[in-house]
């Protein structure tokens, strides 16, 4: 794997890393992939309750990936003290491999929500926060869940969060209701970090918001419902509709401190939306391995021939290789560009490989889906359960159109210096008219030419 590495990333890839790279492939390929249906059918085992164990294989797995210092491999280099040393680059290359399977990312501690979580608290918990919630999840002890979106607001907007917090002696006091709390449904997860609205009336709409961790067993807190994905429950970590009556936390509990909510979460999303990237890059080759496999079936030969010899599917896949390596590219590129500039200089890089790599990947895994039939939308290969998850990070972590629109805004402040360039140039292309006598005849009085 390592002497395959792409072009846009040698020379930065370091010799450790390199060979972490291959432990990484060979434990993903030689174990988590074949653990993968053993997870399925373990929280199968859990009958109507398949939210009250988690399956054992994954347990094992973590065991073997400390063995083989695979652990914590987001954290990166000189971005945080408890990193094991990888910078972005090289863990987005790992990440690749890693969502390749669906035990990986947790067998190695490097699951969403719980990455995204782990570095709020690193990055801005205090030293009693990061003890009680910010080790153990480094441990892979407990797991975690971030709670923002709400049922009854547009979330997108962050401003509309309502969520109320009021202040009562050293405590605050929580009243509400979130939902599509990922990780919620786990028995392991044991904390939540809640984003609420501690100060309505502040002028500044950015600073109304605070977040603050909350043990999940406080009183007051109940998990309504689960809500499932296409179908999918997503057992046993799911997606939790919870509601929030007279929650009493010590204020102690308040990260950074009230009104800092924003810097919080815009503070949470920057690498976090890479790591999605990268793993989706993975599902996306995966879901291309399996369609060579399938186009390669000797026993099914549809008007007598088998499918690779059909030549829109050898374009399909001809489609996929080319639309795979470009958006690894683009990924790769906003991992650079964390790593050089930090994540506020790569916003627009973040937000180009948040919105290209879903929608490369759903159009690969559609075309993989299509060449197995039927068997391709039920539970005989991992595709169907793919394109579902990949198509929830289209909405997760904001829908495309708020990133497009940011993205375009930024662009389209070109618009008035590209506009005076281009009539500056057709001003000396007349003149050149004009010098060479050519006829203007052709061109109307409103050409800009
Ligand atoms: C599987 C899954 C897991 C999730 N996990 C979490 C989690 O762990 N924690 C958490 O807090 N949230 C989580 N979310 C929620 C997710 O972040 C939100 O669903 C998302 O931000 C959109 O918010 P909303 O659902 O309130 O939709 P709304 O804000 O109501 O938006 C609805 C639609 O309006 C359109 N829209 C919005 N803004 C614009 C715009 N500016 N221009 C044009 N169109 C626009 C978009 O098409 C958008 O999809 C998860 C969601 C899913 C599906």
């Amino acid at each position: 794997m390592s002497d395959k590495i792409p072009i846009i990333a040698t020379g930065r890839v370091s010799e450790h890393a390199k060979k972490t790279l291959d432990i990484v492939k060979r434990f993903v390929e030689e174990r988590c992939i074949p653990a993968d249906p053993v997870f399925s059918a373990q929280i199968d085992q859990g009958g109507a309750d398949r939210w009250d164990h988690h399956p054992s294989v994954i347990d094992d797995l973590k065991t073997e990936a400390k063995k083989l210092g695979l652990w914590n491999m987001f954290l990166a280099k000189g971005h945080y003290k408890e990193s094991p040393g990888f910078t972005n680059l090289e863990y987005g290359l790992m990440a690749e491999q890693l969502g390749k399977s669906r035990t990986a990312s947790e067998a190695v501690n490097c699951a969403a929500p719980d990455t995204g979580n782990m570095e709020v608290l690193a990055k801005y918990g205090n030293e009693a926060q990061k003890k009680q919630w910010l080790q153990p999840l480094l441990d892979g002890h407990i797991r975690s869940a971030f709670l923002m979106t709400e049922p009854d607001v547009a979330s997108s907007d962050a401003t509309n969060i309502q969520l109320g917090m009021k202040k009562d002696g050293n405590d605050w006091i929580l009243n509400g209701q979130k939902w599509w709390s990922s990780g919620a449904g786990d028995p392991r997860c044991k904390i939540y970090i809640v984003m609420g609205k501690s100060d309505p009336g502040n002028k500044d709409p950015y600073k109304q918001q605070s977040v603050i961790l909350v043990p999940a067993d406080t009183p007051g807190i109940k998990i309504e419902r689960m809500l499932s994905v296409y179908g999918y429950d997503d057992a046993p970590h799911g997606h939790g509709h919870i509601s929030f009556k007279n929650v009493r936390v010590p204020a102690s509990n308040m990260v950074l401190g009230p009104g800092r909510g924003f810097e919080i979460i815009q503070g949470r999303l920057g690498p976090g939306r890479i790591h999605h990237a990268m793993r989706t890059i993975g599902a996306a080759e995966k879901a291309l391995d399996w369609m060579l496999m399938r186009i390669n079936d000797p026993k099914k030969t549809p008007f007598g021939k088998q499918l690779k010899e059909h030549g829109v599917i050898l374009e399909w896949v001809a489609k996929s290789r080319i639309e795979i390596d470009a958006a690894r590219l683009v990924v790769l590129n906003a991992a650079i560009k964390i790593d050089e500039l930090g994540a506020k200089g790569a916003l627009k890089e973040i937000a180009e490989a948040k919105v290209l790599v879903p929608q490369m990947a759903l159009t690969v895994i559609d075309r993989a889906v299509q060449s197995f039939g039927g068997a391709g939308v039920c539970q005989d290969t991992p595709l169907a359960n793919m394109w579902a998850q990949i198509r929830t990070l289209r909405l997760a972590d904001g829908p495309d159109e708020v990133h497009l629109q940011q993205m375009g805004k930024n662009e389209n402040k070109r618009g008035q210096e590209v506009t005076a360039n281009i009539l500056k140039q057709a001003e000396t292309t007349k003149q050149m008219f004009a010098k060479y006598n050519v006829s203007l005849a052709h061109i109307g009085p409103k050409s800009k030419l």
